[in-house]
């Protein structure tokens, strides 16, 4: 350990209503509602370009949040799903329907993801900081004053009335103090996956998943592979011949912590050389496989959850729980990859049923004027393993983006805010709630 302090004068290179940390799929809703709704918005993000883990995680498709057949998440993430849909090819077309019930509805690419993102941000007039990343948080009589952003101009500071964090991992709340719980009662988080696609694949020569896997654990068993997973994990994509892998498995690594990350990244991406050369060999179809792409940061499914004014776990799955002010319906599955070796545990609803998330789940209990927008919010490992997926989390920073500019617009803070009216005004926009 070694003493440091830094004692300079910065520049304060934002002042406005309403600052989103993260531009992934919670930091879009959050930021594209709130500016719609009339709050002067900041939207700070560390990479070149927005997403989150559909882009930088490459993830893909959108998991199925429905019910009777029609996504539930109205209206921002639909509309996702549109922009995206105008920079598919014609021959792509034909595949789209607007229920977006049909996986290759759901299905697209990282470079479809950054141009539609960025589209619906400019759209609604989000000023928006690329490159620039959250370094700490100054808090007075608790709430957050400022945030200080590091960047290659150095640090800068930024202020708002409301902050809202949707860097997946709670780190501004984190910083700013905030209470949180980390991974299951051990602390261990569901494991890492770097994703990646191959091209030149004979699809009509492809075995079926289940054979797949059969000859794949014969390789584990037969030394040529070593990766914790049960199974292969593949998707097709909206390209033909291009084949989509979510089946690397690091685990017992925190997202949180700088040097687990940059070993998560050399131990995936040793998995997916063994991957490649296991598919080529075993796999009838890949024999003239290519490596397309390879996810630019490793997919971290799970790390801080930040405690707020109200707490969910594992029963209101169970019990398939409604809130009169409920601000997203999930029915996706309990999907939890085991944090610690081998095997996955799904869970389902009843069909066409959801459990439902209550606005206090979004309110930080410890920081006044913050708000929680994305997969980092106040549930437990269980339920969270259900609500990270991308659509419920886009409708999720929608709720926080729209309470932060009813904050804005009434002099309140989010802990005053009445989370029926937040559904009463989610419902006037369309949310199906
Ligand atoms: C391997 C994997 C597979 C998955 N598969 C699917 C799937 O098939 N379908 C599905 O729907 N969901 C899937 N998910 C879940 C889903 O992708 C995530 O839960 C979801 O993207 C979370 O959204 P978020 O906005 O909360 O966080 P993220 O998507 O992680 O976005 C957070 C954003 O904040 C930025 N950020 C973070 N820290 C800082 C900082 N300090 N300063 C500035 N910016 C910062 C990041 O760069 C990022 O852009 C998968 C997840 C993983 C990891």
């Amino acid at each position: 350990m070694m003493k440091y302090s830094i004692n300079a004068e910065i520049p304060v290179m934002i002042e406005t209503d309403v600052i989103v940390i993260g531009a992934g799929p919670g930091g879009l809703g959050a930021a594209v509602a709130a500016a719609r709704n009339g709050a002067k918005t900041a939207l700070i993000e560390r990479f070149g370009f927005p997403g989150g883990m559909s882009t930088a995680g490459e993830v893909n498709p959108f998991m199925p949040n429905n019910s009777n057949g029609q996504a539930m998440d109205r209206t921002i993430y639909v509309e996702w799903v549109q922009a995206m849909h105008k920079y598919r090819s014609d021959d792509q077309d034909g595949d789209f329907d607007v229920s977006m019930s049909a996986h290759r509805s759901r299905s697209f690419t990282k470079e479809m993801a950054v141009l539609a993102t960025e589209d619906l941000l400019l759209e609604a007039g989000v000023k928006i900081y690329y490159h620039h990343q959250l370094f700490d948080v100054c808090v007075k009589n608790g709430a957050i004053d400022s945030v200080i952003l590091l960047s290659k101009s150095g640090l800068t500071a930024a202020k708002a009335k409301i902050y809202i964090d949707s860097t997946g991992d709670g780190d501004l709340a984190a910083k700013a103090g905030c209470e949180y719980e980390i991974g299951n009662e051990d602390g261990n988080c569901q494991p890492m996956t770097l994703c990646f696609k191959l091209s030149n694949i004979d699809t009509s020569r492809m075995p079926d998943s289940d054979t797949i896997s059969r000859i794949y654990n014969k390789a584990k068993a037969d030394g040529e592979i070593s990766c914790p997973r049960e199974d292969v994990l593949w998707f097709e994509t909206i390209e033909d011949g291009v084949i989509h892998f979510n089946t690397t498995r690091v685990i017992m690594k925190s997202g949180v912590n700088g040097s687990d990350l940059s070993e998560a990244e050399i131990e995936a991406r040793r998995q997916l050389r063994q991957y490649l050369t296991f598919l080529r060999k075993h796999i009838s179809g890949f024999e003239n496989a290519r490596l397309r792409s390879i996810a630019p940061h490793i997919g971290i499914r799970e790390t801080r959850r930040i405690k707020g004014m109200n707490y969910i776990g594992i029963e209101a799955f169970e019990k398939a729980q409604k809130f009169s002010d409920a601000i997203v319906r999930v029915s996706y599955p309990i999907d939890i990859h085991n944090p610690s070796g081998t095997g996955t545990i799904m869970r389902f609803l009843p069909e066409n049923d959801w459990y439902e998330i209550p606005y206090g789940c979004i309110v930080a209990k410890d920081v006044k004027n913050l708000l929680i927008a994305g997969r980092s919010i106040s549930v437990d490992h269980a339920l969270h393993s259900s609500m990270r997926v991308m659509p419920p989390v886009c409708s999720i920073g929608h709720a926080a983006g729209l309470a932060a500019a009813m904050c804005v617009e009434e002099h309140k803070l989010p802990g005053n805010l009445d989370g029926k009216a937040v559904r009463r005004r989610l419902v006037e926009a369309g949310a199906f709630l």
